[in-house]
Parts: C-alpha cells; sequence; structure tokens
C-alpha cells in the first residue's frame, strides 16, 4: 500500500520473490499524456509526473540518501536499480558550518562526515521513486493502481476496501483529506482480497489506522513546536545575477556554494540548511519555531525577511538567494509541520499485515534517516521472510508468513524506537553541537582511533548511523560503551599528573621516614600501594 519510496521497494522485493504483487497508491499527476499500464480503461499519468506534490512534502525535497538505503536496493535483485539512482546523486563529504567572526566577515567551516572519506549522497526523492517505478513497472508479476485509495481493511478476514478517484484532496499538512470533505458525486469504490499487505502507506497511515482496531497496538506521535519551509538557490551565474557577484568562498562548478557539502547555517533554537542538487541548485530548508513563523508572517514584507535571514543565517541573502526571490518563496511555499511517531508491533498477529517506513515509524529530519530506515525495513522484513521459506517444511504457507512478520517486529521496533530518538537528538548537533568544542573534541578523538586503532572498533555514532548496517539498538549501545570508556580514559589522563605528583611525595615521605618503609614491605593498605607505585613513578621523575 503506497507507492512512495517504501512502498516501490517493498513491491519490488515481493516481485522478486515471485508474489503477485498489485500496488495501490492514492496520489497521481494530472496530464493525460502519460499511459502506464492500469487496471481500468483511463489514461492518468502517475505519481512520474512531475506535476504531482507528494503528500507532506514539496515538489522538490532533496535527501541525504545513505549506506542503509543504498544497501536495501543493493539487495533488490535490479543490477541497474543502484547504478541508476546514485548516478544522479551528489556526493556531500561533510558539514559546511556557516558563520560569521567578530569583524562581521563571513565564515565556512568544512566538517568531514567521516575520517576514511565514506560520504552520503544527495538524491531527488521524486526521481528515486520514479526509477524504483520504472522498474516496477517492467515486471509481469506487478500491477501498479494509482488514484486508488485505501478506506478499510478487515485483517481477519483478508479484505480491503478501496476508493478510485482522481484528484484527493490534501489537508494542511498534504494529510489525506476526511471523506467528509469530498465532492458530492462520491468516487466509485471497490473490494479485494489479499494475502498479505504490506502497509508503507506513509506517516498518516490507513493501514495502520485499521490495523489499530483489529490489534492491541502501543502508538504515540508528536508534533514538534517547529515548522519548516523550502527555499531554493540558485545555480552560481543566476545567484550572481541578482546579487552583484556575491556568493559564497567555497563556490564552485557554477553551484553558487560548494556543491560536496551538507550546508548549515546554525542560529539558537532555529537552522536553515542547503542540499545540493544535480542542476546546480540548492533545496534549502528552514527548520524554526512555530512562534518564528508566526512573527516573519506578521512582518512578511521583503525588507523584514531580508533583515531576519541577515541577522540569524549571515550569508544566505543577498549572496546566494535574492532578497526578492527569498520573500516570494517564503509567502507561497508551504509551512510545514513535522511528525515523530512510534508505534509497537509492526506487524498484524495473524500475518495478514505489516507496516513499514513512515507509517511505522515517522521521524524528525534531522539524521537524514527516514527515508534510509524505511529502505532498510524491507530489507530486514524480506531476510526474516527468506529465512522462514527456508525453514519451512511442515505447516502452511500463511502460519511461516506470520512466523516471518512477528520475528520482524519483534526485531525492528527497538531498532525504530532508537533511530526515532537518534533523529530527535540529532536537531541539536545540527544547530549547536557543530560549534560545541567538546562535542568537535569527542569526535576527533573517536575518528582518532578508528583511523588510527581500528582494532578499538571505535567509531562516531554519526559513522554507525550513516556508513554502516548495523542495527541502530546496537549503534547507541555501542557508543554509550564507547563514551564510558573514553570519559575513564579522560578522567585517567586528567588525574595522573595529581596521583604521580602524589606518588612523588609518598615516595619522598617513605625514604624520610622508617615507619613509611615498614610499611612499604608490608605491602597493604592504600598508602603502600601509592607508596610502591610512587617509588618506581619517583625514581623516574627524579
Ligand atoms: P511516503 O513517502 O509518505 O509515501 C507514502 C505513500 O503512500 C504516498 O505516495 C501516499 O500518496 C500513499 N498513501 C497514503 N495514504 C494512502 C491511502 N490511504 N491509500 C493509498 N495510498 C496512500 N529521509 C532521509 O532518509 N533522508 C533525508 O535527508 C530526509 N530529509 C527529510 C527532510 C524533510 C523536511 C522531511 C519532512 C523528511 C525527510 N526525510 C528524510 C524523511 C523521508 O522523506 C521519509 O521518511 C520518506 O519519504 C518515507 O517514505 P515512505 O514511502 O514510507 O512514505
Amino acid at each position: 500500500m503506497g507507492a512512495g519510496p517504501v512502498g516501490a521497494l517493498a513491491a519490488l522485493y515481493a516481485a522478486r520473490r515471485g508474489y503477485e504483487v498489485d500496488v495501490y497508491e492514492l496520489r497521481g499527476g494530472t496530464s493525460v499524456s502519460y499511459s502506464l499500464r492500469l487496471d481500468h480503461t483511463d489514461t492518468f499519468s502517475d505519481l512520474r509526473d512531475a506535476s504531482t506534490t507528494p503528500l507532506n512534502f514539496t515538489k522538490s525535497i532533496n535527501l541525504a540518501l545513505s549506506e542503509r538505503g543504498i544497501n536495501a536496493m543493493r539487495h533488490s535483485d535490479s543490477p541497474k536499480l543502484l547504478d541508476a539512482v546514485l548516478s544522479e546523486t551528489i556526493p556531500m563529504h561533510g558539514r559546511m558550518i556557516h558563520g560569521q567572526d567578530s569583524s562581521e566577515n563571513l565564515t565556512e567551516e568544512s566538517q568531514q562526515y567521516d575520517v576514511h572519506g565514506r560520504f552520503i549522497r544527495a538524491v531527488d526523492r521524486a526521481n528515486l521513486n520514479k526509477h524504483l517505478l520504472d522498474e516496477l513497472e517492467g515486471l509481469p508479476n506487478v500491477k501498479l493502481h494509482f488514484f486508488n485509495k485505501l478506506t478499510g481493511v478487515d485483517f481477519n478476514a483478508r479484505k480491503a476496501w478501496f476508493e478510485r478517484k482522481e484528484a484527493p484532496p490534501q489537508t494542511v499538512d498534504g494529510a489525506q483529506a476526511d471523506q467528509d470533505q469530498q465532492p458530492a458525486n462520491r468516487p466509485q469504490e471497490f473490494e479485494i482480497d489479499f494475502d498479505l499487505i504490506l502497509g508503507c502507506d506513509g506517516a498518516h497511515s490507513s493501514v495502520r489506522y485499521h490495523m489499530m482496531k483489529f490489534l492491541r497496538m502501543d502508538y504515540s506521535q508528536t508534533y514538534i513546536d517547529m515548522l519548516w519551509c523550502e527555499f531554493n538557490i540558485p545555480p552560481a551565474d543566476e545567484a550572481s545575477k541578482h546579487n552583484s557577484g556575491k556568493g559564497s568562498a567555497s563556490a564552485t562548478d557554477g553551484f553558487a556554494t560548494s556543491p560536496n557539502h551538507l550546508h548549515i547555517w546554525p542560529s539558537d533554537d532555529k537552522m536553515f540548511i542547503a542540499i545540493p542538487s544535480t542542476d546546480k541548485t540548492f533545496t534549502c530548508t528552514l527548520f524554526a519555531p512555530a512562534s518564528t513563523f508566526a512573527y516573519l508572517q506578521d512582518h512578511s514584507d521583503e525588507a523584514s525577511i531580508l533583515a531576519f535571514f541577515q541577522h540569524h543565517f549571515p550569508g544566505v541573502s543577498p549572496n546566494l538567494i535574492a532578497s526578492s526571490a527569498l520573500h516570494a518563496q517564503f509567502t507561497t511555499n508551504p509551512h510545514l509541520p513535522l511528525i515523530s511517531l512510534k508505534c509497537s508491533p509492526h506487524a498484524f498477529p495473524s500475518g495478514g499485515g505489516v507496516i513499514l517506513g513512515d507509517a511505522a515509524h515517522a521521524m524528525l529530519p534531522f539524521y537524514g534517516q527516514g527515508m534510509n530506515a524505511g529502505l532498510e525495513d524491507v530489507r530486514v522484513l524480506f531476510s526474516h521472510l527468506d529465512a522462514e521459506a527456508v525453514e519451512r517444511r511442515a505447516g502452511t504457507r500463511q502460519a511461516h508468513t506470520e512466523a516471518a512478520l512477528q520475528s520482524y517486529s519483534a526485531e525492528r521496533v527497538p531498532d525504530a524506537h532508537t533511530i526515532n530518538d537518534l533523529a530527535s537528538a540529532n536537531f541539536w548537533e545540527m544547530h549547536a553541537g557543530v560549534r560545541s568544542p567538546l562535542y568537535l573534541f569527542r569526535k576527533r578523538v573517536e575518528e582518532f582511533l578508528s583511523d588510527k586503532a581500528p582494532w578499538t572498533g571505535f567509531a562516531t555514532q554519526y559513522a554507525r548511523v550513516s556508513f554502516s548496517n548495523e542495527r541502530y539498538s546496537e549503534v547507541t549501545r555501542n557508543v554509550q560503551k564507547q563514551g564510558e570508556l573514553l570519559l575513564r580514559g579522560f578522567v585517567g589522563a586528567a588525574l595522573l599528573p595529581v596521583a604521580s605528583w602524589a606518588a612523588w611525595w609518598v615516595w619522598r615521605y617513605n625514604r624520610a621516614s622508617g615507619t613509611g618503609r615498614v610499611a612499604l614491605k608490608g605491602g597493604v593498605g592504600v598508602g603502600a600501594w601509592l607508596g610502591g607505585v610512587g617509588e618506581r613513578i619517583g625514581r623516574i621523575f627524579t
């Protein structure tokens, strides 16, 4: 259910295993020029049409694609898929932190993501989705059904109901509108039977909603007090036309600032970020508290918005975005909320359904992991289904699917909760940690150990999350262990001079006092031990 990145990849995995797959998707484009294999006679286009706006997103959102998402595509038995996707990505080797020094000169500081040179990639979400759908379209056992909205599921009877429609209305945050808001001529309804529903229908999942009616599912959701709005930095030549040749010091290759970084303008409780696109533009996001958005809406003239940006995000405008464009983008682009949700379990007990991706764990975007984690869900789910298929000797297919879904849910829930928490915590790292000396010191020590003493197994949390496939729950366990070891090391290192000095005094004292020498010979008690150590250290230092 759902033909977003997670649903499309899940369908591909299922199809490659020989299942008959029907992909139902609420959205579709508006053009009639592109005809896709539909199961009814209309020739609508699908969500690959550029006119389609994704739910909860604006049209052109760029995402950070990292190892987990790449690995999930690597295991999809579609050799050309990954090459096609990666060929349209831009490597981002680190963060570029923008600011201003005490003389009000603009500053840029590059912070590499990884001591071993690994990087994340900027990918156009719509393009990635398109490649996945293209791959599906060529498979004989896959049917794609656009403009089909899931309205009901009975997991026990294994029946689902849909509305076939043309232009679904959307709520303020892009979610599907309530049925009461539908036009008078109601869309056509139909029913299907199914063996297994893979619910990949996003944060406002209908599959999850219906699963909760049949299942004791724990569920929590939070809207954080922050909104986001998209902006766009044009290519360098266009930017300089409007901004009298200004740009950023790291501008290169026709980009207005370095294309190989994720750019961050940190500012107290808000931040502005920019991710490169292959057309030499940057997709930018302003994250700020709702009260800041309210303030800007009350002061939405061009001069006020420019002044706000110059104060909080120096160097953005007019250097990279002309003041008029900044104003136009703030006033016309939607101001969208950020939701974080957790639920457990992710699967229906009798094996009829499972939720994946944002449907199971929509998270804040600050670790760049939402889609990566969703794609990883697919790989992990099918590893459980495959393992059950190998084990299957007696019993029905349904019993084994049920067992696979239960073991999947048991493994994945703690991992989903963990990355959800890490994503929430990472807002601090992005807007404050990147300037915190303690944070940077720990990062450097961990990177040093990872590089020069790989046998220690040390790696930064970021590297474990973004460049490995280690379970998220193990990442936090390992990072915590590392932290404890480092703390002990730092405390030990800090205490060493004090201990050495104390030991030296004990040794001096022992030399001067007969009692002390007796105690030393006895070798008992802390004083004696210190004396022994002191004697040895003392010999070195005197
Ligand atoms: P969606 O992309 O939401 O797809 C769900 C699909 O289901 C949609 O096509 C929808 O139309 C369809 N659907 C919904 N309801 C129904 C219904 N009733 N019937 C039929 N179909 C239905 N992730 C990263 O990995 N890296 C990043 O850098 C990153 N940056 C982000 C930045 C922002 C500002 C935001 C908001 C998110 C970011 N994410 C990032 C998260 C990422 O975008 C999502 O995790 C990802 O898109 C989820 O994919 P999905 O397929 O699970 O859900």
